[in-house]
């Protein structure tokens, strides 16, 4: 990349994707299994792709950075042989995307080749690291995930299950993860429940996944979720759960999970995404109802929530935006670049769509607020009359130290201006956010959830934060 550009992904608004994880026991073709699942779980990940699969006890894995589809092709998939495989995609965080920080992280361990793959981020990760450097240990990586291996190889126990455990007491924070010890795997989901895990079934094999839409790609059906604080055995077409983790007195899924990160087929939580996006859409049209013509999306992250805002204020749904759904590697050059080039590129409107109309643009979530300032000029350039802006969460007013990037304090929108500061800086008629009551009530029955970011009721103690070992500003990830 010249320096004088920037990859137009980096220029989006919204909190990025992190990752997901994937693995398959006793299914022929195991890789290209995960490969799939990858393929579908891409959202939460696009710097780094890995797959890691066990043949007879010897495990193989080939990871780069890049999309799946790029790092992966048949004679790389015939090289990964086996019916046992996890695979990871990873977006990193500024400074951490070189390939030795990519996943699944493999070592050779004294009971046979162990593989791990990560989604969270732990919140002592660094707090213990620095005490297992102090007594003598050699890391391979920056990443929070390399010190659960260390953790296992330190325990005293005899068996793979007693030093899994043993390093699960450490932790602290959100981690979803599949760990291959040979071509046994284990699956685990820390007690809060941060991040979503669940479990599938093929033939008499197993697969767990972040989300139910990479079960869905290989025809596998989903059974249900990893439950928080449970570490699930799988080995060939054998499950066998393990002792869980002390279960947190409260759990905390994610509820930006259904606000944005999971695809909106995939059913996390024990829910639709998709159902739960409507479902807020309706509580913010009882909030902030509007007269208008047509409802917009900002695709395709918010179109679950604008129908939901459609059908509660029978105002009719149309397609004013495009997404251009190729531009995630493009770069450009700022000094070619106007205020709203990068939202141009992204975005397309249809002008006969918004000629003289009064329009409400329903978005998931406003976090820097840049992307929704440029949209609010292309939409009003196309001819819309007036511009009502409805926002399907809380404003972000914090940020999120359990696996998810987001910006800092100082640059989240919520954080800095008042609504109508915000208004006037986005050029709309109105804006309105869902409240954090209207939101937790939409999804209530599956409750309760982390809302940090909305709230800072921080759910698992931030213990490098606290002892100042990183930045504020710093939400590392898996
Ligand atoms: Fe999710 Fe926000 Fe909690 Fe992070 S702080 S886990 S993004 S709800």
């Amino acid at each position: 990349m010249p320096p004088e550009s920037i990859p137009i992904h980096l220029l989006e608004e919204s909190p990025r994707d992190e990752c997901g994880v994937v693995g398959v026991t006793g299914m022929e073709g195991a890789a290209e299994k995960v490969f799939l699942a990858l393929y579908a779980l891409q959202h939460r990940g696009q710097e780094s792709a890995g797959i890691c699969a066990v043949n007879q006890g010897e495990a193989r894995l080939h990871k780069r950075l890049g999309l799946v589809a790029e790092v992966f092709d048949a004679d790389v998939l015939d090289a990964l042989p086996g019916t046992t495989a996890l695979g990871h995609v990873r977006y990193s965080t500024a400074g951490g995307g070189q390939l030795a920080n990519a996943q699944p992280i493999m070592v050779q361990y004294s009971e046979g080749d162990l593989a791990i793959a990560h989604n969270g981020n732990l919140t002592n990760a660094h707090d213990i690291r620095k005490r297992l450097v102090q007594e003598g240990a050699i890391f391979q990586t920056d990443s929070d995930s390399e010190v659960v291996i260390h953790l296992m190889a330190r325990s005293r126990h005899e068996t793979v299950e007693g030093q899994i455990d043993d390093a699960l007491t450490y932790l602290e924070g959100a981690f979803s993860l599949i760990i291959s010890v040979g071509e046994t795997l284990y699956a685990v989901r820390d007690p809060r429940g941060f991040r979503p895990l669940v479990l599938g079934r093929k033939g008499s094999g197993y697969m767990v996944a972040s989300e139910s839409c990479a079960l869905d790609i290989i025809g596998a059906e989903f059974v249900r979720d990893i439950y928080p604080g449970e570490v699930l055995r799988l080995h060939g077409s054998e499950i066998k759960p393990l002792r869980s983790l002390e279960p947190a007195a409260r759990q905390a899924p994610c509820i930006f999970e259904l606000v944005y990160f999971a695809r909106p087929d995939s059913n996390v939580f024990g829910q639709s995404v998709d159902r739960a996006r409507r479902a807020f859409g309706r509580q913010l049209a009882r909030e902030h109802p509007v007269e208008a013509d047509a409802v917009l999306a900002v695709p395709d992250s918010a179109n679950s929530a604008a129908l939901g805002f459609s059908e509660e204020s029978q105002i009719p749904f149309e397609l004013g935006l495009l997404r251009n759904h190729y531009v995630g590697r493009t770069f450009i050059r700022p000094s070619q670049a106007d205020r709203d080039f990068s939202a141009r590129v992204k975005y397309a409107p249809v002008r006969e769509v918004l000629e003289g109309k009064r329009v409400v643009v329903v978005d998931d979530s406003l976090v820097r607020g840049t992307t929704s300032g440029s949209l609010v000029n292309i939409i009003r350039e196309a001819g819309a009359s007036e511009v009502h802006l409805r926002i399907a969460s809380p404003p972000v007013r914090f940020p999120c130290y359990y696996g998810i990037d987001m910006p800092t304090k100082e640059e989240l929108m919520g954080h800095r201006f008042s609504i109508p500061d915000i208004e006037s800086r986005l050029g709309v008629d109105s804006l309105g956010y869902l409240s954090l009551e209207g939101m937790v009530e939409a999804v209530e029955d599956t409750g309760p959830f982390c809302t940090a970011c909305f709230s800072g009721e921080y759910q698992a103690p931030l213990v490098d934060l606290e002892k100042g070992l990183v930045d504020p500003g710093d939400a590392r990830c898996c």
